[in-house]
C-alpha cells in the first residue's frame, strides 16, 4: 500500500552512491528511518523489509507505537525536544537519545536509567546556526557539556547531532555540515571523549551533502514513508 520497499530501495540508492562520491563505505552510514506521525503499518513493512532504527519525535505516540509493534530487533531513536517531566520514559523505552542540549537534562536521564540496562546512547544537538530562538548548546559550549556528559554513569556519549536550517537549496547546507565535521573532529580528539564515533546529520532533502561531511546517522522520514499525517 504505502510501496515502502520500493522507497527503501531509492533511499539505500542514494545512501550508497552519496558515500562512493565521498570515498566511503556506505556501511558505515546507518539509516534512521523517522517515522513521527506515520502509521504504524508502514512502520511494520520498513521493519520486514530489513529497517532496524526508527526515530520518533514525541513520546505519546511513540510508547503507543513500540508496545503494540513489539519488534523485537527494532532500535529506537528519541530525536524529539525534551521536556524534563518526560525522562523517565524516554530513559526506559529508548536506546538513543538526539538532543540532549542541556546538562540537567542529561543528569535526569541517568538517573531514571535502569542500570541493569545497557547505558543509553545520547548525542548533544548543536545549534550550528546559532540561531537564537533554536534549540541545541552552540558549538561554543558543546566540549563542556560533552566532558560533564561523560561523567553520568548511564549514559553513553556517542556524538553530536544537528538540524541546520531549512534552505531553500539543500547544497547550501553544506556550510552548516562542514562546520559540524570540524568540531565533531575536535571533540573525539580529547582524551576524554573516545566514546564519540556518531555524527547524527541530513534528512530526507539533504542527506547526500550531509553524508559528504561524513554523517554516520542520515534520519529520513518522507523520503521512506512519504507525507506525514497530523
Ligand atoms: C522529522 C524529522 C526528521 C525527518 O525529516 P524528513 O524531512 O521527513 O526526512 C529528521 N530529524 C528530525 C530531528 C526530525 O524532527
Amino acid at each position: 500500500m504505502h510501496n515502502i520497499p520500493h522507497k527503501i530501495t531509492q533511499v539505500t540508492t542514494r545512501i550508497e552512491k552519496a558515500a562512493l562520491h565521498a570515498n566511503r563505505n556506505p556501511q558505515d552510514i546507518t539509516l534512521l528511518a523517522v517515522s513521527k506521525r506515520q502509521p504504524e503499518d508502514a512502520i511494520l513493512e520498513a521493519y520486514r523489509s530489513g529497517l532496524r532504527h526508527f526515530g520518533e519525535n514525541y513520546v505519546q505516540e511513540a510508547l503507543a507505537k513500540i508496545e503494540r509493534l513489539k519488534l523485537p530487533q527494532a532500535v529506537w531513536h528519541f530525536i524529539g525536544p525534551i521536556q524534563s517531566n518526560k525522562t523517565s520514559q524516554i530513559a526506559e523505552h529508548f536506546h538513543w537519545v538526539h538532543a540532549i542540549e542541556r546538562l540537567k537534562i542529561a543528569r535526569r536521564l541517568s538517573e531514571q536509567r535502569n542500570p541493569k540496562y545497557p547505558p543509553l546512547n545520547v548525542c548533544l544537538q548543536i545549534n550550528i546556526d546559532n540561531e537564537t530562538t533554536k534549540a541545541g548548546v552552540t558549538p561554543e559550549d558543546a566540549e563542556a557539556l560533552a566532558l560533564q556528559i561523560t561523567e553520568l554513569p548511564n549514559l553513553k556519549l556517542r556524538g553530536l547531532m544537528a538540524i541546520p536550517l531549512r534552505v531553500v537549496i539543500p547544497q547550501h547546507n553544506d556550510d552548516a555540515f562542514t562546520r559540524m565535521k570540524q568540531l565533531f573532529k575536535r571533540l573525539k580528539k580529547h582524551d576524554s571523549l573516545s566514546t564519540i564515533d556518531t555524527l547524527s546529520m541530513g534528512m530526507s532533502t539533504d542527506m547526500e551533502s550531509a553524508i559528504q561531511q561524513g554523517a554516520t546517522i542520515v534520519r529520513v522520514g518522507t523520503a521512506l514513508f512519504g507525507p506525514r499525517t497530523n
